[in-house]
């Protein structure tokens, strides 16, 4: 691939940005968010740089799958499997600034519509 064409996430999972790698395995890696929006904030990212979820296949379900899988994994090893959100922004309109899918797994803070409310004001 060019190097023009590799995404930030592909950069750091080749190490040549710098990032906090809390898990890693032959189909993805979990890093905590630069600007976590809650107090657990990784994102799970496939090696395969699917740009965005709409962008999946057929062939990519078990990838699918297994970074789901992953963010229940993280979920657990961080001690938040109780109480967790996971997040895909799919597209500009929907919020998605990196164009390489990742998976947003949040936790720590509570959910409730009103909580939500104030945090984004
Ligand atoms: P999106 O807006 O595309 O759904 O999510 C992109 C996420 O990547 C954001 O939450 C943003 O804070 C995070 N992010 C952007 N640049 C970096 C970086 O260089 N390192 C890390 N660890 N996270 C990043």
């Amino acid at each position: 691939m060019k190097d023009a064409q590799r995404s930030l996430f592909t950069r750091i999972m080749d190490r040549e940005i710098p990032a906090d790698i809390v898990y890693e395995d032959d189909q993805c890696i979990v890093i905590n968010d630069i600007a976590p929006q809650a107090p657990v904030h990784m994102l799970v990212i496939p090696r395969k740089p699917l740009a965005k979820l709409a962008n999946a296949g057929e062939q990519d379900k078990d990838i699918l799958g297994h970074l789901l899988w992953v963010a229940g994994e993280v979920a657990r090893q961080r001690g938040v499997a109780d109480a967790f959100r996971v997040v895909i922004n799919n597209g500009s309109g929907a919020g998605q600034t990196v164009f390489h899918l990742h998976l947003h797994v949040l936790a720590g803070t509570a959910f409730d519509e009103a909580s939500l409310a104030n945090a984004q004001n």
